[in-house]
């Protein structure tokens, strides 16, 4: 019961599969795979590429998280999140009422220390097939930059949403505004070749092309010039981490995830925990008792995200607890089924509720699986755009708290919690069911949860699930919001009526919301390879 729409972003294939924001970028993936790489091979090409196409969103100036299921049956996440600089106190972020003063969103104080270079080239070294060079696997990413990309409707929209910045930081008009001096629309062409220019040093040099040296230099100085503390040693002693990746449970599935530094993968493993307690596939999605279920489940996860989580390096988490089955009855049973509960406010609930970010998904018929989500933080990061080498710097600084008795405070060296869920589902023999994952800020693992639930319990083909319109309560107070429903789902709407009932049962203001664009694989039974992006934005699963 797929629902036809006007050009579908879902595909069907023997051998492999790559889907993500961007089609040309899912073409990039599939290219590379037919050439004998692998999937992790060809996420990697897939990752260059989408911080040229969208620049936005991610790039050499960010960060990521990657999760990996192998053939063999071996998980492994790699961790290549922005850390704080060494000389980032959190005085630097404070105004005199020890409020935020804006220096972890905007200028050169808002980043993180990047580690999309050295992530993406690890995975291509570590786990990649060996059969691609570093140059032949960054190629598709020059040639975009070299050649440029067609601006989209939704490109379009977040350059010119982005006019005021790129006042600010004249840097960023090179790239994206034109000649005379206006932002790039619809169906014009970018071109960014101090980003080829980049990309080729690093495809010459390896990291160190990014993180010693004359890109190091200009990273450095222009930071400085919009008031950064950032160093060439912040740089040179950047180092990605393989990390133990969090796993669970789900009606039989088996969840594997992100562990901190992001909350995702723990508290999607949670919520999954919290929901098998109750008979979810009875219930209608987005009917008021299926909204209330998820909010009140939602609301308990948040409640301990923003008690527990940060940094490990930096804070006790209680990771198995949280994960724990138990633990979630325990949870589960503060459920009420008929009313809204406010439980204890431990933070500010209102943090990075954004849908910027980029998401891709990649996976072979041998069962190689590769879900990385990656970013600069919000729309275009922190506004710096690297001089001379064409790309924006991130403002992660801003997924730290500045209350300073925040277990998730800034602190030199530390990394800001990340949401991100990059998520790998087997079936209980082991076998790859699905790979996902969503940009969405904090409202990511509720939103990843929502998908799986779609698929495991309500029977809902996985394109539908992702297009459905998705609610969320990211704090744990009452602070509901739902989509509104997407052209052909209008059957699964969050209606005036629904709303109310709500409202009935003590759930708050309840707003509408945006949401970020999911791109993930199903293996089918019959053996082949289901991919489909998010029809939100421009992604289009490609497979052969
Ligand atoms: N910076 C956010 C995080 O790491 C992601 C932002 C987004 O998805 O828009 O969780």
């Amino acid at each position: 019961m797929l629902r036809a729409t006007a050009s579908r972003p879902d595909a069907t294939a023997k051998t492999a599969m790559a889907t993500a924001s961007k089609y040309e970028v899912s073409q990039v993936g599939a290219e590379i795979m037919q050439k004998g790489g692998n999937a992790v091979d060809a996420a990697v090409a897939m990752g260059f590429a989408l911080g040229v196409c969208e620049p936005f969103t991610s790039g050499l100036g960010g960060g990521g998280l990657c999760t990996i299921h192998t053939a063999s049956g071996e998980n492994f996440f790699i961790d290549f999140r922005e850390v704080a600089p060494a000389a980032a106190t959190l005085d630097l972020y404070l105004d005199a009422e020890g409020k935020n003063n804006g220096n972890t969103m905007t200028g050169g104080l808002a980043s993180g220390v990047p580690g999309e270079v050295a992530g993406l080239l690890y995975l291509l070294d570590n786990y990649g097939s060996g059969n691609l060079t570093r140059q032949e696997v960054m190629e598709p990413a020059i040639r975009i930059a070299t050649e440029g990309f067609t601006v989209s409707a939704y490109c379009a929209n977040a350059i010119s949403d982005a006019y005021e910045t790129a006042l600010k930081f004249p840097e960023m008009q090179k790239v994206y505004w034109n000649d005379m001096g206006l932002p790039y629309e619809t169906g014009n062409v970018i071109a960014n070749p101090d980003l080829a220019k980049a990309l080729q040093k690093i495809a010459d040099e390896g990291a160190d092309g990014f993180y010693k040296g004359e890109i190091a230099q200009a990273v450095v100085d222009t930071l400085a010039k919009y008031g950064g503390v950032m160093t060439l040693d912040d740089l040179a002693n950047y180092e990605v981490m393989v990390r133990e990746p969090v796993t669970g449970t789900y009606r039989g599935y088996q969840v594997i995830s992100s562990p901190p530094p992001s909350s995702g993968g723990t508290h999607l493993i949670e919520i999954l925990n919290i929901l098998e307690n109750f008979d979810v596939a009875s219930m209608k999605v987005n009917s008021p008792e299926y909204i209330h279920l998820l909010a009140e489940t939602f609301k308990l996860s948040y409640a301990d995200r923003a008690q527990y989580m940060a940094d490990t390096a930096f804070a006790d988490v209680p990771l198995d607890g949280l994960t724990n089955k138990e633990y979630a009855k325990e949870r589960a049973a503060l459920i009420d089924l008929e009313v809204a509960k406010e439980p204890v406010d431990f933070g500010d609930p209102t943090l990075y509720e954004h849908t910027d970010t980029t998401h891709f998904s990649v996976a072979d018929v041998e069962g190689n699986c590769v879900a990385i989500t990656k970013t600069i933080n919000y729309y275009f990061g922190s506004g710096v755009m690297v001089d001379g080498y064409g790309f924006m710097m991130n403002n992660q600084m801003d997924d730290f708290s500045t209350d300073p008795n925040s277990v998730n405070k800034i602190e030199p060296g530390k990394k800001p919690l990340s949401s991100m869920s990059p998520t790998v589902l087997l079936k209980e023999d082991g076998s790859p069911f699905m790979v996902l994952g969503t940009p969405g800020g904090a409202r990511i693992f509720a939103s990843v949860a929502q998908i799986i639930t779609r698929v495991i319990d309500s029977g809902i083909p996985l394109h539908d699930a992702i297009s459905i319109p998705k609610i969320w309560n990211n704090g744990p107070m009452n602070n509901l919001q739902y989509e509104t429903p997407l052209q052909g789902y209008e059957d699964y709407a969050v209606t005036e009526e629904t709303v109310k009932k709500l409202e009935e049962m003590g759930h708050g203001e309840i707003k509408t919301a945006a949401s970020g664009a999911v791109q993930a694989i199903q293996f089918l039974e019959d053996g082949s390879l289901y991919g489909t992006a998010d029809p939100r934005q421009d992604g289009k699963a490609v497979g052969y």
